[in-house]
């Protein structure tokens, strides 16, 4: 049962551009080729699940429906590029927030793997022994060391500088990637060999 090589995708600064905290919808522009990208590992059957940390809404910067704007946005410059993401999940929490009842430690918060685990929950069909995570931060790459999953470093986003020592803390993912594009061409390359 458990067929579908699974690959979990940050949000910002991998799929689309890093900009910080996007309070106006119209700030979210995908990253050239995130598209391609996405559509490229729909057509070769592997699933693309969200998983993004968004402490927005517990800083009080924007309610939570935002985040789902944000969320919805993406999915619609996605779908006009012939891509699509299998699911979405978003940890609104933050430990030092002030807005309840996203002020508090989660079991879902990257590098936590509360996200991977509910979408094996909700998809028994995925491989976690073929799973990848792409992301532009250390905890991108940490989650997937936690999960079990190959890491690629993408150096949009923050990812530059994390490879420089001046964002987070060092890490060695399994990969580096000039960008989700280069990404997903290493992915194909693996879930191929097996
Ligand atoms: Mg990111
Ligand atoms: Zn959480």
């Amino acid at each position: 049962m458990n067929q579908q090589p699974v690959v979990f995708l940050d949000r910002d600064g991998t799929l689309n551009v890093e900009v910080g905290y996007i309070r106006n919808l119209d700030d979210l522009v995908l990253i050239d080729g995130a598209a391609d990208a996405v559509r490229k590992l729909n057509e070769a059957g592997v699933a693309t699940i969200l998983v993004t940390n968004q402490t927005g809404a517990a800083r009080g910067y924007y309610p939570e429906s935002h985040i789902l704007a944000l969320n919805a946005r993406l999915l619609k410059l996605l779908a006009a590029g012939g891509a699509r993401l299998d699911d979405v999940y978003y940890c609104p929490h933050f430990e030092d927030g002030i807005v309840a009842p996203f002020s508090c430690l989660c079991q879902c918060r990257k590098p936590s793997v509360g996200m991977v685990d509910q979408a094996y929950a909700d998809h028994p069909q995925l491989d976690s022994t073929r799973s990848f995570v792409i992301g532009d931060k250390a905890t991108d790459i940490e989650l997937a060391k936690n999960c079990g999953a190959k890491g690629v470093l993408v150096t949009t986003g923050y990812g530059t500088a994390v490879l420089k020592g001046e964002y987070q803390w060092p890490v060695e993912p399994d990969y580096q990637a000039s960008s989700i594009v280069e990404a997903v061409e290493w992915i194909l390359e693996q879930v191929q060999l097996n």
